[in-house]
Formats: C-alpha cells, structure tokens, sequence
C-alpha cells in the first residue's frame, strides 16, 4: 500500500486532478502539484502546496474533483480506520480504508482511477 507523502500526492496530482503535463516542467518554473509559477510573486506556489495525502483541506479538493468526474462518494469511520468509497455510474465501489482521511480519501481515488497505489 502506498504510504503518504510527496510521492503519493504526486501520484494523485497527476493521475486524479490532472495535472500531468507539469511534470515535465518540474525543474523549471511550475510546481509539479499545483502547475503554479514558482517565481511567481502573485498567485505563486509556495512550494507547500497540494498536500493531497496528509493534509485534510488537500484531501478535500480531491473529493470534490472525484464527485466533479460524476462518482459518488460514501466516507465512514471504521473502528479506528477511515473508510472512502467511490463508484462510477453502474460500476462496482472502488474503496480503500487507511487511519487517516487524506490518505484513505488518496488510496481510493487512485484505485478508481486504475493507478497502481
Ligand atoms: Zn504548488
């Protein structure tokens, strides 16, 4: 299971909130989670953005992008573990279960997304 960290919001900018064609640019002058100019006095990354897996807020703007792409959403608490589910019209639920939110919220929407987590 992937655990939480930069890697996984990585993994979830790209493969869930569509940010992939900044990766190519993640040396240069755009953040690689949030494609903001890093040398951008105004509307700038701060290079502290976009903690998907370990950040509550984050986490959030992953569940309403998840619900935006037409999934519906079932989030519970299970004996000490998060539980996060997300189906797609007519498809079987895509779950995962993790002791925090944020990073069950990222497990889930990986797997829903057919990336390996
Ligand atoms: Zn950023």
């Amino acid at each position: 299971m992937m655990q939480p960290g930069r890697e996984m919001d990585a993994a979830v900018a790209e493969g869930v909130m569509g940010y992939a064609f900044y990766r190519y640019e993640k040396d240069n002058s755009r953040c690689y989670h949030c494609g903001r100019g890093l040398y951008d006095d105004e509307n700038g990354c701060d290079g502290e953005c976009c903690h998907y897996s370990t950040d509550d807020d984050a986490a959030w703007t992953v569940v309403r992008a998840m619900w935006e792409k037409g999934y519906e959403i079932n989030l519970s608490r299970d004996d000490g573990q998060i539980d996060c589910d997300f189906r797609e019209a007519d498809k079987e639920w895509v779950w995962a279960s993790a002791p925090t939110l944020p990073h069950a919220v990222c497990m889930a929407a990986l797997r829903a997304m057919g990336v390996e987590a």
